[in-house]
């Protein structure tokens, strides 16, 4: 028998007999890389543990711990619900099956929804085919023999997939849960080598879908559920799940009474009294934030003709995205979806000269983008909204410090919110604009930037856009998610555009360069962050509501009254409840309301002008002089104060 040589990811190398599988290298390896081993990958392609190896190749094995194995896994815990599900269901037609970031789906033509007690039972049926260890085995069919079979089934969605992605191919692969008659589905691979391997699997919840995503198509019932390799990170998984459930920015901003909607201005939220406070703590902040560092404020227009968005390129672009309008003597006008053409507009309306370089224009007004009504959630995914945005006009020579100063921004901004980040360096596109060695240079700057801020990142190669590189920040909140939110780009094309030009130190013209920048990204977004981040329990300088005044009885009010003013004066945020109910319910529905402190008054208060302090997270601090609370307050304020309380800071 003919041997081949198979090279391990370590460099070293062994001869085995031509047509040995993964399987068979890891045996060879160890007895316990063979129990743990899930699919091995051959000359960079993954496959299943029984590829048998025909020729020299580099192999690895995949594990648990590798990379791609729990992909693998959740897409072979699809197979295992599709095997449970026509099991259950005879006649169904099965759909794809793909692995996702949070675990996996199958779609499925049923006919009639399933129900709650449908994936109890579909998942009762895949542990006991799981218990019984089948083992998943690839064929590789005559292509029209794979055909006829899944025609002959009454399966046309898997015939039309075969013939759209196996065209001119003799033989394709089918797979087997223990044979034919238990399941048999035309599937690429590649699987875990047996049903035993899932362990810690759990049936989500079920949504209506489309073949192929499209609503023109066969509606389809489609089964969300996620896996993981031990039930250990399954359950915390889950315990996520309902954490993200309660915490859901729309109930919690309903229950606080911050914002809500109308189905006759879609995407756009009604801020509330409450919720408008928060909004406008934000936006104060940044401005707090930003024009010590040398930024000015700008309020620009919201509609403009035609002729500014066909030169900034929008037009062509981006019109779909935009709210279109008439004036009334028939001009084209476009709602602003972004600030940056109207600051080539100011930038370009004087004189520039290299001393006033960086200019630095920031703008908080409106912007409105046509979002599709299907794909609008929350503040997450709104048609109106506002950004910390800002744009940095600068020569090429200042790049790096700009961007080291707008990096020494982010850090300050996010450990304000105590809020975790990384950061990603993206690089020049295969398609682009402008000279490589301009390219090459911006790159080279933005790495010491990153560098000189004691940044580390992730390099996104080829990931820039085609005017310029950026770096993105992605924050983690308190269940461990990311949201990318900070964006620093370079632009070097907007402002050539606009014909822009500033006069050098040598007398002639330049065209300046642009930084797109902001830190929060849309305040709508950012809100509903903070909001799941927090729970809605807002540190104090963030709380729409920083103290409650809560008299015990009605011959309190008065006194009650005074402490809300004096609080009030020293520009705290500062309600009064003084209706007739009693104590208990009056601090019960406070801390629903996520209310940092309540402040109790009664006969002694009243006697010794002191408050009994309650606060939401420590329950009774005792009692403290109205003037040594408000200066506890403010100091708590001025520190932003109190971290976290969330499964990570727990954890
Ligand atoms: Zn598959
Ligand atoms: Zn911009």
């Amino acid at each position: 028998m003919s041997e081949i040589s198979v090279t391990l990811p370590d460099g070293s190398s062994r001869r085995v007999p031509a047509g040995s599988t993964p399987a068979d290298v890891a045996a060879g390896i160890s007895p316990g890389l063979a129990k743990a081993a899930l699919a091995g990958i051959v000359d960079g392609k993954l496959v299943d543990l029984s590829y048998p190896i025909a020729k020299d190749a580099a192999v690895r094995i995949v594990t648990k711990d590798s990379p791609e194995g729990l992909a693998l896994y959740r897409h072979s815990t699809a197979h295992l619900l599709a095997a449970a599900v026509t099991n259950l269901f005879p006649g169904v037609q099965c759909g794809i099956g793909p692995a996702t970031d949070e675990g996996f789906f199958y779609d499925f033509v049923v006919p009639r929804p399933f129900v709650p007690e449908d994936l109890e039972a579909i998942e009762k049926k895949m542990k006991e085919l799981a218990g019984q260890d089948l083992p998943y085995e690839r064929q590789m069919w005559p292509r029209q023999e794979a055909i006829d079979f899944f025609a002959k089934r009454g399966e046309p969605l898997k015939v039309q997939l075969i013939e759209e992605k196996t065209q001119g191919q003799p033989e394709v692969s089918v797979y087997t849960i223990k044979d034919r008659g238990t399941f048999v589905d035309f599937c690429v691979g590649p699987h875990v080598p047996s049903t035993n391997r899932l362990k810690g699997f759990k049936l989500l919840n079920t949504s209506n879908a489309y073949w192929k995503g499209d609503a023109k198509n066969q509606p389809m019932q489609r089964i969300y559920g996620t896996a993981f390799f031990s039930d250990k990170d399954l359950q915390a998984h889950l315990q996520r799940i309902e954490e993200a459930k309660k915490r859901d920015h729309r109930r919690v901003g309903r229950e606080l009474g911050l914002f809500t909607f109308h189905p006759w201005a879609p995407g756009a939220a009604f801020w509330l009294a409450k919720g408008t406070t928060l909004y406008n703590t934000l936006a104060n902040y940044m401005r707090d934030v930003l024009f010590p560092s040398g930024y000015v404020e700008l309020k620009t227009p919201l509609v403009y003709n035609k002729a500014l968005w066909e030169t900034s390129g929008h037009w062509s672009h981006y019109r779909e995205n935009m709210f279109i309008v008439e004036s009334r003597d028939g001009e084209p006008m476009a709602m602003k979806a972004m600030n940056c053409p109207g600051h080539m507009l100011v930038f370009g309306s004087d004189v520039r000269s290299y001393r006033d370089l960086p200019l630095r224009f920031h703008e908080q007004t409106p912007l409105h983008r046509n979002e599709a009504s299907g794909v609008l959630s929350g503040l997450t995914r709104v048609r109106q909204f506002s950004q910390d945005d800002a744009h940095c006009f600068v020569a090429q020579d200042q790049i790096g410090d700009e961007v080291e100063r707008l990096i020494r921004l982010v850090q300050r901004v996010y450990a304000d919110f105590n809020l975790p980040f990384v950061a990603k360096l993206s690089t020049r596109p295969d398609e682009f604009l402008g000279e490589i060695a301009t390219w090459d240079n911006a790159e080279e700057q933005l790495k010491r930037a990153l560098d000189a801020a004691g940044m580390k990142y992730e390099l996104n190669e080829k990931d820039g856009a085609f005017y310029g590189p950026k770096i993105d920040f992605d924050i983690m909140d308190a269940l461990g998610r990311r949201w990318q939110c900070a964006t620093i780009q370079l632009d070097y094309q907007m402002p050539q555009r606009f014909g822009l030009k500033y006069i050098g130190a040598d007398n002639h013209e330049h065209t300046p360069i642009v930084i797109h920048r902001a830190i929060f990204g849309s305040l709508e977004r950012f809100i509903a962050i903070l909001i799941e981040h927090y729970a809605g329990a807002f540190p104090l300088w963030l709380a729409p509501v920083q103290a409650i005044v809560l008299p015990i009885a009605d011959r309190h009010a008065e006194y009650a009254a005074s402490v809300r003013d004096r609080l009030a004066a020293a520009g705290l945020r500062v309600e009064l409840d003084a209706r007739q109910e009693k104590i208990g319910f009056k601090i019960r529905e406070a801390q629903l309301q996520k209310i940092p402190y309540m402040l109790v008054t009664g006969d002694r208060e009243a006697a010794e002008g002191t408050v009994s302090v309650r606060s939401r997270s420590g329950g009774d601090q005792g009692s403290q002089s109205v003037d040594e609370f408000v200066r506890q307050a403010q100091a708590e304020v001025a520190s932003k104060g109190e971290q976290v309380t969330g499964l990570a800071a727990a954890s």
